[in-house]
């Protein structure tokens, strides 16, 4: 007998991101290791017969149905199983052909089918941090209801993760997760207020998809990681801080009630947590590129700026309030950063977007599920109706 681990069998949903194609090149590299069974896009039909045709998955699954014939004639001559629409994704997520799902899919988008492979069982790793920010104590608490980890993909709770192994009898006193700022640390409202997508796109460390790179370039993405945070490692706000930290090299950190800090640290590439995820236990070898001390000769930290990036501190109160008011928050951003993209508002518009829709749709204190998918709505409706969408 081998002593290697056993075949895991993969979804991927979201295989076409930037996290799914990473996810991908990490499973190209491990074919023993690991067997694609699940892939899933939303609109790049060509990008999901090519993945189809690589790696030869038992079902993959297109959102939009439109695009269904052409990914069936593409696939006609192999014994993929081909599915269409948002429906779907929920129903394959339930399915019993795959271990563990990798769930890349961006936004509140990624939300159900989640909940269903944590349902039926799956083991997650977590890319879709919008998820916890929806609905994390329902997902949380299913998790545990069924025995299902959740393993963070995320770079900084990868990093949390990784320092608390070994630790589950201490307590946590609180735990940093490092920013890098983005691209626009150090400017001021009136640089802000002209920025265009295009150089909002272009983040110094990460490349990433459209989203998350613009919420990087607003701190947002650092606000969700908070929440994202508490509901992962089941914390208290006021246990969770952020710092800048512009070189990307200490990934996050955990402090423990002696005042001894863990830190986790590499190169910034997200092959690393995806890998990690996807093994863990195990750690496994790869060629990614080491990182050399002798070339970094200075990590530096500082406070951020919360008065410039004031969405960071509209997520710190969604963090401290709780409720629906995360999921609020969520939709709203998600609309904002759309229409952003599409130079419909500027930048700072978006925080504005965000701030009235928090302002407006009512606080549900302990929300069901179906409160907090309304919740989704009315505030999509309400950010939707302020930019005139
Ligand atoms: P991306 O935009 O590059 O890819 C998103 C994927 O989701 C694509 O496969 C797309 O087809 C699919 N998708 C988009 N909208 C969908 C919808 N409505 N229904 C079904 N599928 C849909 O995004 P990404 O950068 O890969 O990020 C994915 C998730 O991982 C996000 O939640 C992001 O915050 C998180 N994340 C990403 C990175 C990164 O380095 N890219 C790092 C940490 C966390
Ligand atoms: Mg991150």
């Amino acid at each position: 007998m081998s002593n290697e681990v056993q075949e895991k069998r993969i979804a991927i949903f979201g295989s076409t991101g930037s996290i799914g194609k990473q996810a991908l090149e990490v499973i190209a590299a491990n074919p023993d290791k690991f067997s694609v069974e699940v892939l899933t896009a939303h609109q790049n039909d060509a990008l999901l017969i090519e993945q189809a045709m690589k790696f030869n998955p038992n079902i993959v699954v297109i959102g939009d149905d439109n695009k269904y014939n052409t990914v069936k004639n593409a696939l006609s001559g192999t014994d993929i199983k081909v599915f269409a629409g948002e429906k779907s994704l929920e129903e394959v997520a339930s399915m019993d052909c795959y271990d563990f799902m990798l769930a890349a899919i961006v936004g509140y988008a990624g939300l159900k089918p989640t909940l269903n492979a944590i349902e039926n069982g799956k083991t997650v790793g977590l890319a879709n941090k919008e998820t916890l920010v929806v609905a994390g104590d329902i997902v949380m608490r299913k998790a545990v209801e069924n025995r299902v980890p959740v393993i963070p993909v995320d770079s900084e709770h990868s990093a949390i993760f990784q320092c608390l192994v070994g630790e589950t009898r201490n307590r946590i006193e609180k735990i940093i997760l490092t920013a890098s700022g983005g691209p626009f640390i150090g400017r001021k409202p009136n640089y802000l207020v002209n920025v265009k997508r295009e150089h909002a796109l272009q983040h110094p460390n990460w490349t990433m998809g459209a989203k998350i790179t613009i919420d990087s370039a607003t701190l947002m993405n650092k606000g969700l990681e908070m929440i994202e945070a508490k509901w992962l490692f089941n914390l208290q706000p006021e246990q969770v801080q952020v710092v800048i930290h512009p070189q990307s090299i200490i990934h996050s950190m955990v402090q423990f009630e002696d005042g001894s800090i863990k830190a986790q640290m590499g190169l910034p590439d997200m092959k690393l947590p995806i890998q990690y995820a996807m093994a863990f236990p195990k750690r496994i070898k790869n060629d990614f590129p080491r990182m050399d001390f002798k070339k970094i000769n200075n990590l530096t930290f500082e406070e951020p700026d919360v008065k410039t990036f004031r969405n960071l501190s509209l997520a710190t109160d969604a963090l401290f309030k709780g409720g629906n008011l995360p999921c609020i928050m969520n939709a709203a951003n998600e609309i904002a950063v759309y229409a952003f993209l599409r130079n419909r508002i500027n930048f700072l518009d978006m925080t504005d977007v965000i701030e009235k829709t928090m302002d407006a749709v009512t606080f549900i204190e302990k929300p069901s599920l179906q409160e907090y998918f309304d919740s989704d709505g009315e505030a999509r409706n309400f950010a939707a109706d302020l930019i005139k969408l």
